[in-house]
């Protein structure tokens, strides 16, 4: 298995403000709740930042701030080395609650900015009072960078139609083999004005792994399904990807992913497995 030592360093993209970060992170979702023992899930994001998976992605909502604390606890002493995404809830994301809420997140994160924080999905609240909470938090050096969760086109032209909303520096969305609705319009929408998409649930949470297409061209490279689902994103080379691992060996496959070499006939079974959109279809979500 592609696993015991990376040959290649995570690649990074650059933001719309020029600062690269990886392409290669991880999630949070379900740490903190008590699946796993919490020095395991700890310990798998610092095996993860040691291998440069460096950008870590978590939200208030998470355990409702449980995984937050994970984070705090995993950064502890190393905060320079990593990209922290946040996100505030929709019910939070008020002019007044969005600065409160980024307070108490830091507060768990035991750490005084969050570099990007994002909206989790679009509520009750104008998108104007969010934009403008997002600035004040920028003013005031608590976050570096904001962005989307969950937006579809035109949820993104009506956003960039807002003041102050050009400055959305990514949307994160389900993207994976099994999910690649995006790509008929969304992703092409990114594309053209540069601002980077950040694909969650990027293994569709472990179900796509027993797929016989997946699973064939893992076992002619030697690698394992997840690898080979990751590559697939990795390799478009503009896609932040944070697959969520609290085990060692997880963490250790994932970031061997960078390593995989699909070739051009790996890549039309897996077209023909899971093809690409013919139709608009709307934004799907977990
Ligand atoms: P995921 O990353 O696709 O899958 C996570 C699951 O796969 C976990 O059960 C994990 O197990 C397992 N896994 C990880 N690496 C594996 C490997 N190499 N081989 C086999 N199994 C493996 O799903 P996700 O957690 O939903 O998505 C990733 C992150 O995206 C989340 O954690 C969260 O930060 C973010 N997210 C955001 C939204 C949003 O609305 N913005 C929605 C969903 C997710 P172990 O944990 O046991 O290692």
């Amino acid at each position: 298995m592609a696993q015991a030592s990376p040959q290649n360093p995570v690649p990074a993209l650059r933001l719309p403000s020029g600062e690269k970060v990886p392409i290669l992170g991880q999630g949070t979702w379900y740490m903190g709740e008590g699946h796993r023992p919490r020095k395991e899930e700890v310990a798998a994001l610092q095996l993860g930042i040691d291998l440069g998976m460096t950008l870590i992605d978590t939200a208030e909502m998470y355990g409702s701030g449980a995984a937050e604390e994970v984070v705090g606890e995993a950064i502890a002493g190393q905060r320079e080395k990593v990209f922290l995404v946040d996100k505030v809830l929709p019910s939070h994301a008020s002019r007044r609650g969005t600065i409160q809420a980024c307070e108490r997140s830091l507060k768990r994160l035991r750490t005084d900015r969050i570099d990007l924080y994002l909206l989790h999905w679009e509520g009750p609240y104008p998108l104007e009072d969010t934009i403008e909470a997002f600035e004040e938090l920028v003013r005031s050096g608590k976050i570096r960078y904001w962005g989307v969760s969950n937006f579809d086109t035109a949820d993104m032209e009506e956003l960039v139609s807002v003041k102050g909303g050009s400055k959305v520096t990514t949307n994160q969305v389900l993207y994976n083999l099994t999910r690649r609705g995006i790509e008929w319009d969304l992703l092409p929408w990114h594309r053209k004005r540069s601002i980077p998409i950040m694909a969650y649930s990027p293994i569709e949470q472990g179900r796509m792994l027993r797929n016989p297409t997946l699973q064939r061209i893992a076992a002619l490279h030697g690698v394992t399904p997840a690898q080979v689902a990751l590559n697939w994103l990795l390799r478009q080379g503009d896609i932040m990807v944070i697959p969520k691992a609290s085990r060692a060996e997880h963490v250790r496959d994932n970031r061997a992913a960078v390593d995989v070499q699909l070739t051009a006939e790996d890549l039309a079974q897996l077209d023909q497995a899971f093809p690409a959109p013919t139709r608009k279809r709307p934004l799907e979500v977990l």
